[in-house]
């Protein structure tokens, strides 16, 4: 094992009376534990790792480097949209008058904080073409529920109990029905056409006055526009449901088409997809939701609202579905999607979506004679290739993600979606220059030639990575997930 790549835990390299720190006087020494209530006490001294600042400093930075961001390079993972972070987000999330607030501090001590919550909504709702944005909810997956619980809202509000069905296409990513599921609703199945899009007359027959909700990807996770949306909308109106946006694909769709006017009702933002700030490892995000004019009322409290002399206030509506996190949600990053949105402006923004789209194509087109491309259409930010064109080789997807490890690049998305066996999904957002995107179409030949040529090297890849390819059958068989369970496997 190589100890700079593993080190160890920061506890094992504790050596007893080492420290990294001066402390100020302290102000408290005059208490002495016996004014602290017997029952509140520790037991015994909590267990602290004892470093000097040098082993410290040299722990963190080697397992820094361990990690894999976008930063480090191209990170095409399909469906999630990593895309740059402009390093003036950072900067401005760093600062105090920001990121010393506590939010129940009184509205007039945090005018500046509010202006940004409320100019934000704003501009999410002009961004889709709806009417108004909460941005409480914590990533997109919650903002699906809390549009699923403003639907439901809705439908009550009008004494209207008997819609308890969601329908979802068979694309869907797995939070859709998850969502609906939690919020208590039936999911309801609808099935793609053999060209990835909604099957109109399969929706046909699953129509009624039980429906709540139509759930819609558009873009869907196949990278392809969804185009019977008008007839859809239709459809689902009719029968009094509502539509529903699953805007974790709005990339390419920024400053280009607005889901309002598509005829959406409700739809949530992946901020930290569209709008630039990092995510991966589980978070922290925002899932903004907005609706439709005549629907404001239901979205959570509490709301930021404006007065006629130009001072924000933060209340609470009656006809509200209440509160869906302790405040208002992820202030620090939806303070960087508003400080990207400013940076870019009003016509920059309006490129994101197009050059997301370039980008992808032009991935798809230069590699789609060596690639299997089962869909072949223009697609939108991302598309789905197939594995291999030539199979004979029994190189798998698996094996080309690993070999992509070797020559620097993350992985793209594999497996998902599951509409074929050997699925590998592409996104390479509008960030990445030609010269980026061509050194990786290089790559991704050279590989295709390697399947080839010695097929070996590519199934027994990642050669170059602090741990080679792990067995995953294993991995679910017998995890190994804690650092101490590892040691006590070596050291059977
Ligand atoms: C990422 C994603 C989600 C879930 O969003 P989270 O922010 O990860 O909760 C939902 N739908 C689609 C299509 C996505 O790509």
């Amino acid at each position: 094992m190589n100890n700079r790549l593993y080190g160890n835990l920061i506890f094992e390299l504790s050596k007893e009376g080492r420290k990294a720190y001066s402390l100020p006087k302290n102000e408290f020494a005059k208490y002495s534990t016996k004014d602290i209530p017997a029952s509140l006490r520790r037991a015994k001294d909590a267990e602290m790792p004892e470093c000097d600042e040098m082993t410290v400093v040299r722990h963190y930075t080697n397992h820094s480097e361990n990690n894999f961001g976008v930063n480090n390079g191209l990170y095409p993972l399909g469906s999630c949209t990593m895309k740059y972070n402009p390093v003036i987000n950072e900067e401005v999330a760093m600062m105090p008058q920001f990121n010393n607030i506590h939010p129940s501090q009184p509205d007039c001590t945090c005018q500046g904080c509010l202006h940004v919550y409320y100019e934000l909504q704003k501009q999410l709702a002009a961004l889709t073409g709806l009417s108004e944005f909460t941005l409480n909810p914590f990533a997109g997956a919650h903002g699906e529920l809390t549009g699923l619980m403003t639907i439901r809202a809705y439908h009550m509000s009008r004494g209207d109990n008997k819609r308890t069905k969601v329908i979802i296409p068979d694309s869907a990513h797995g939070t859709n029905p998850a969502s609906a599921a939690v919020c208590g609703l039936e999911v309801v199945e609808v099935k793609s056409t053999k060209d990835g899009i909604v099957d109109v007359e399969d929706l046909k027959g699953l129509l009624d006055d039980s429906v709540a909700a139509m759930m819609m990807t558009n873009p869907n996770t196949l990278g392809l526009f969804e185009q019977q949306i008008p007839e859809i909308t239709k459809l689902v109106h009719e029968c009094g449901g509502l539509m529903y946006y699953d805007g974790a694909n709005f990339n390419p769709l920024v400053g280009v088409a607005r889901p309002g006017d598509m005829g959406f009702d409700v739809m949530h933002i992946n901020i930290h997809k569209t709008f630039s700030t990092p995510h991966g490892g589980g978070g922290p995000g925002s899932g903004p939701v907005g609706v439709r004019a005549g629907l404001e009322q239901f979205l959570p409290n509490p709301r930021v609202r404006k007065d006629a002399e130009g001072k924000y206030h933060v209340d609470c509506d009656e006809h509200s579905l209440g509160f869906v996190s302790g405040w208002m949600g992820n202030f620090l990053v939806y303070l960087r999607c508003y400080v990207y949105i400013l940076t870019l402006g009003k016509e920059n923004v309006k490129m994101v979506g197009p050059l997301a789209v370039l980008n992808a194509n032009y991935i798809k087109e230069s590699l789609k004679d060596v690639y299997e491309l089962p869909i072949d259409v223009l697609c939108k930010h991302e598309f789905v290739f197939d594995g291999l064109k030539d199979k004979s080789t029994g190189v798998t997807t698996m094996d080309v993600a690993k070999r992509l490890l070797d020559y620097g690049y993350h992985a793209p998305t594999i497996y998902f979606p599951l509409l074929f066996h050997e699925s590998f999904m592409i996104e390479p957002t509008e960030t990445e220059s030609k010269d980026t995107i061509d050194g990786f179409i290089g790559v991704l030949r050279k590989i295709a030639e390697e399947a080839k040529t010695n097929p070996d090297i590519v199934k027994s890849a990642p050669h170059d990575t602090p741990i080679g390819r792990v067995d995953d059958v294993l991995a679910a068989m017998n995890p190994v997930v804690t650092y101490r369970q590892l040691i006590a496997e070596n050291n059977q």
